[in-house]
């Protein structure tokens, strides 16, 4: 009688396995397509010299969430050019939805509850109508949750701009963010097929083809008052790892989000190396302390600190 369920417990065990391998094979194969060229520091910097680059660079937080010695930030960065016009890169997520992706975090690891400040459209108050472009590190729902909002409250709708990439090659976790771009009330608009990316219209911005974390995950370059400034979305998960050279672990990274891990690594020590640069600064999106105590400021009406 133990004998039988012994071997039913393990029937039951090696068909989990296999359920699992099924699920999670097709997904690891399918992003370790995406190795598109990286370029060298010294071409992103020539890439940048030209533009005329945004006046202002400033980063609005949707919501944070404390875990442990380290907090996550969920935040758009806004892009401001002088002559008045602006891009936000991801769109964070309004309370709902920021409370609801925190809550596994509360049981799973113990962290804080998710501390919301309200969405992008709600900051910025009438200021979101001087927002002609949006782009998207890449199609996580904690990244693309609040577009359909921030679309319905501009009176002229900008344009989304996604690589191929992004546009095109999805797996289970970024579909549903593309049909959330496909269904908001913005354009969409694809950038060119170059390694170094133009955002067209945005001078001195531009985005790269990363992969590694999802099929489109992509980086976006700029530059003020002489400083480049690289926006690497969730190639790491803070900056700890992205300057040590650390992976997510094993849980993250095969089981929970299927990642190239070694296209992580490459991008990892590529980033590395431009954060060592001095005159470049990379800010990954959910590192809320670096973001805090970096030289670009949280929004404020009016600018400023
Ligand atoms: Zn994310």
């Amino acid at each position: 009688m133990l004998k039988k369920f012994a071997y039913g417990l393990l029937g039951l065990l090696v068909l989990l396995v296999i359920v699992v391998l099924i699920v999670l094979i097709p997904p690891h194969q399918q992003i370790r397509n995406f190795n598109s060229a990286i370029p060298s520091f010294e071409q992103l910097s020539h890439a940048l010299t030209s533009g005329s680059g945004p006046a202002a660079i400033s980063y609005i937080t949707t919501a944070s969430q404390k875990n442990g010695s380290k907090t996550l930030g969920h935040a758009g960065i806004l892009l401001e050019w002088p002559d008045g016009r602006s891009f936000l890169i991801d769109a964070g997520m309004d309370r709902e939805t920021a409370v609801a992706f925190g809550a596994p975090f509360e049981s799973l690891l113990g962290s804080d509850p998710s501390i919301t400040f309200g969405p992008i459209e709600e900051q910025l108050g009438s200021q979101i109508n001087q927002i002609n472009g949006v782009a998207f590190t890449h199609l996580h729902s904690d990244h693309t949750a609040g577009i359909t909002a921030i679309c319905d409250a501009m009176l002229a709708p900008a344009t989304i701009f996604q690589t191929n990439d992004q546009a095109k090659n999805h797996n289970a976790f970024t579909e549903a963010g593309q049909n959330i771009i496909n269904d908001s009330s913005c354009n969409s608009s694809l950038l060119s097929t170059d390694v170094i990316k133009p955002v067209p219209g945005f001078d001195g911005l531009v985005a790269i083809a990363a992969g590694g974390h999802t099929p489109g995950s992509t980086i976006f370059a700029t530059k003020l008052n002489n400083r480049i400034w690289v926006f690497a979305g969730d190639i790491t998960n803070d900056m700890d790892q992205l300057t040590h050279n650390k992976g997510k672990g094993f849980l993250y990274s095969y089981l929970l989000i299927p990642e190239d891990t070694e296209r992580l690594e490459q991008l990892r020590l590529w980033l590395a190396d431009i954060d060592n640069s001095s005159v470049a600064s990379v800010l990954v999106a959910h590192d809320w302390d670096a973001m805090q105590s970096s030289e670009i400021p949280a929004w404020r009406p009016g600018g400023g600190r």
